[in-house]
């Protein structure tokens, strides 16, 4: 695996399409060739070559691991009551909604992650931000902080955000204040991160929830299994179907340049290249993502699951 992964990344280290995110002007600010890839195994194995302990804002990884933490506190049904569960086919900016639910077509998309923020604060008040902070925390097995300069470049330009968290609140979606539910989620979005984090992130739900180095039991089974599900339909915005069909592993994507990937059972996987394409996905983890899966056969689909086999028993062997 690490050979493998030094030779993924040699291979893609090349690949410079793509730009960095400059509709939050601090994200502007960041180094486009920064490139790491970590992979950590449900048996606590981590993996990483490249630039694996640069820090990066989270972004939309966090919708994935806040829509877990609601599904757990609110319980699924009073979740999908406001939230749906549909790819929307649309930006992940978009100002729509369900025309047949009037719900924000699923918690991947800002309007569902601010719907999310909203349930939260409703439930846990001001400790809404804390708890959340808490529990990401747990699942990269390190204390997580907040980059204030994005969070400030955000709360200052995300006036698109505040639109739609008034929508929200006009059609009842969310009953708090906009600007606390937003600050939620500006922050939320601004926690620091590293292809490291991301990638025992990604394993501790890929270990049903439990932190495969600490053993910390983080989140919930149940919350685990709905979130992988909209993960794998909707995690990578309008390009969730063709992830799906190249790539076939739940996966989130954010516009600081992170993906995390999840095989179930099996691995964490968190990639950062800032550098993103038209759809907001790090063009470079793309490709990276696209080869790991074809060279391991991490597909959920994939007939023989050969890659998967093969990771395990090249992991037995590193062991004995
Ligand atoms: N904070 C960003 C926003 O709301 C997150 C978007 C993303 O990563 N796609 O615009």
């Amino acid at each position: 695996m690490r050979q493998a992964l030094r030779e993924l990344h040699q291979r893609h280290l090349g690949e410079t399409t793509g730009a960095l995110a400059d509709y939050i002007p601090e994200l502007a600010k960041g180094d486009p060739d920064r490139f790491g890839i970590a992979v950590a195994t449900a048996g606590g194995d981590l993996f990483q070559t490249g630039d694996c302990l640069a820090e990066f804002t989270i972004q939309s990884v966090s919708k994935a691991f806040a829509y877990c933490v609601a599904l757990e506190l609110l319980g699924r049904e009073a979740v999908l009551e406001r939230i749906g569960v549909e790819p929307s086919g649309d930006a992940f900016n978009a100002i729509v909604f369900d025309p047949r639910t009037n719900r924000p077509f699923n918690p991947m998309v800002n309007a569902g992650a601010i719907t999310v923020a909203g349930m939260l604060h409703e439930r846990l008040g001001d400790d809404a931000f804390p708890t959340l902070l808490a529990r990401m925390s747990a699942a990269a097995g390190r204390p997580l902080a907040v980059d204030e300069a994005v969070y400030r470049s955000e709360t200052e330009t995300g006036h698109r955000n505040r639109a739609i968290g008034h929508l929200l609140r006009n059609c009842g979606a969310i009953s708090g204040p906009v600007d606390t539910i937003l600050d939620i989620y500006f922050r939320q979005c601004s926690m620091l991160v590293t292809a490291v984090d991301l990638a025992w992130m990604g394993a501790t739900l890929a270990h049903i929830g439990e932190h495969p180095a600490t053993g910390e039991q983080v989140f919930e089974l149940g919350a685990v299994r709905d979130t992988l599900a909209v993960m794998f339909t909707c995690g990578m915005y309008d390009y969730s179907g063709g992830w799906a069909f190249k790539v076939g592993i739940p996966a989130k994507s954010g516009v600081g340049g992170g993906i995390v990937g999840v095989v179930n059972r099996q691995l964490g996987i968190g990639t950062f290249s800032p550098r993103i394409d038209a759809l907001g996905n790090s063009a470079r983890g793309l490709r990276v993502f696209e080869d790991l899966a074809n060279d391991f056969g991490l597909h959920t689909f994939e007939c023989l699951n050969q890659g998967s086999l093969f990771v395990s028993s090249m992991l037995q062997r590193e062991r004995a």
